[in-house]
């Protein structure tokens, strides 16, 4: 494929939002710097047409790392008995959000195992506390995957948005990421909860690894067509990162190159889309979420949690979690959003008019 030709796929994209399984497929196998660099100064075109340089941030609240499942690639997996399990109740989910609010963060973002304690009565309790005392705050649930009933519950309670990331949309590829005991099934459940979550009225949020073990450019083409056809509020990506405790120990990490070309073509397809610059880009180069914000992401989501338990919620191995990154030092994160060229904005920076006009 000649440099033009992929710019002609890049270009097909920037102006239809849509490419097939093939050109997604080819675009991503032969990508280059070249056609990376032409990629980018389009997606953040993009980026600035629908949010100007505007970008979000959200406080992460990560309130247990209690998991009942065993998915291979996640440190906080059921099996792995080196973690110091740990739950923050509601008065210390409270105290966070009360820091938050103070820095700036109009969206508390409540994410952890999949923990039976917080059944569906506490979830609510949470949720209608945190909407009760900061009205002006967007709630968001990334809890894993639940009854429609409980979705429902959650939303009447309050919650706004919820994250739920796909992590792989191609059937095979999902099964090698997942015990037996959750794979087929559990992979058509994650559609069912995407669906649910949508049509309750949620802002939702799905996404996936780069370079999770075993996967291809197919694989990445699959999880292309699967957001055009979804059409997410917000989507997450960020580079797999091996953790030492799980199946997965010995597998390459995903790379900070073909993570920041996955945002630009993310941003490209769906234009009108929230997109953080995750955590996990951050860890594997320091300055990988500037890259991000650059390459067409406009969220950032730093962490609130207490200084305590934030390196028992290691999700894979050396995450970030004390530094600069941290919602407490805001200032450190607005200098990195200001050399991008970007600002950071308060307020609850919810998915943009077109998207919800539309009702996509
Ligand atoms: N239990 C919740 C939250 C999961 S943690 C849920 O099921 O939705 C949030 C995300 O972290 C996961 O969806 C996964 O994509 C990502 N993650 C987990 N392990 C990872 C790893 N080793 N490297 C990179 N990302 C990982």
């Amino acid at each position: 494929m000649t440099i033009n030709t992929k710019h002609e796929l890049v270009d097909k994209l920037y102006q239809t939002s849509n490419l097939s399984f093939d050109e997604y497929a080819e675009l991503i196998k032969k990508r280059d710097e070249e056609t990376a660099k032409y990629l980018f100064s389009l997606s953040q075109k993009r980026r600035e047409e629908y949010y100007g340089n505007d970008v979000y941030i959200r406080g992460l609240i990560e309130f247990t790392n209690y998991c009942k499942n065993d998915c291979y690639y996640c440190g906080i997996r059921r099996s792995n008995a080196n973690v110091s399990r740990y739950r923050l109740l509601l008065p210390d989910i409270m105290q966070c959000c009360h820091e938050g609010c103070e820095l700036g963060f109009r969206t508390f973002v409540l994410q952890g195992g999949e923990d039976p304690y917080f059944n569906d009565d506490r979830i609510c309790e949470i949720v209608s506390s945190i909407k009760k005392e900061y009205p002006d705050c967007a709630v968001t649930l990334s809890i894993g995957e639940k009854s429609r009933e409980s979705y429902l519950r959650y939303f009447q309670a309050g919650a706004d948005r919820f994250l739920l990331r796909h992590e792989t949309a191609d059937y095979n590829h999902y099964a090698k990421l997942h015990p037996a005991d959750h794979s087929w099934t559990r992979r058509r459940e994650c559609l069912r909860c995407l669906k649910d979550l949508k049509e309750i009225g949620y802002q939702v949020g799905t996404g996936f690894m780069v370079g999770s073990p075993y996967q291809t450019a197919e694989n990445l083409a699959s999880d292309m067509l699967f957001l055009q056809s979804l059409k997410p509020a917000m989507v997450g990506i960020g580079p797999f990162i091996a953790h030492k405790d799980t199946p997965f120990a010995d597998k390459a990490s995903g790379t900070l190159e073909l993570t920041l070309f996955m945002i630009g073509l993310i941003r490209l397809s769906l234009p009108y889309a929230l997109i953080p610059a995750t955590t996990a880009l951050g860890t594997i180069a320091p300055n990988g979420r500037e890259l991000g914000i650059k390459a067409g992401a406009n969220v950032l989501m730093p962490n609130l949690s207490p200084v305590e338990v934030r390196k028992k919620y290691m999700l894979y191995d050396n995450k970030i979690c004390t530094g600069e990154e941290s919602a407490q030092c805001i200032q450190c994160l607005a200098h990195r959003v200001e050399s991008t060229g970007c600002k950071i904005k308060i307020s609850r920076g919810d998915v943009c008019k077109s998207y919800t006009q539309n009702n996509i």
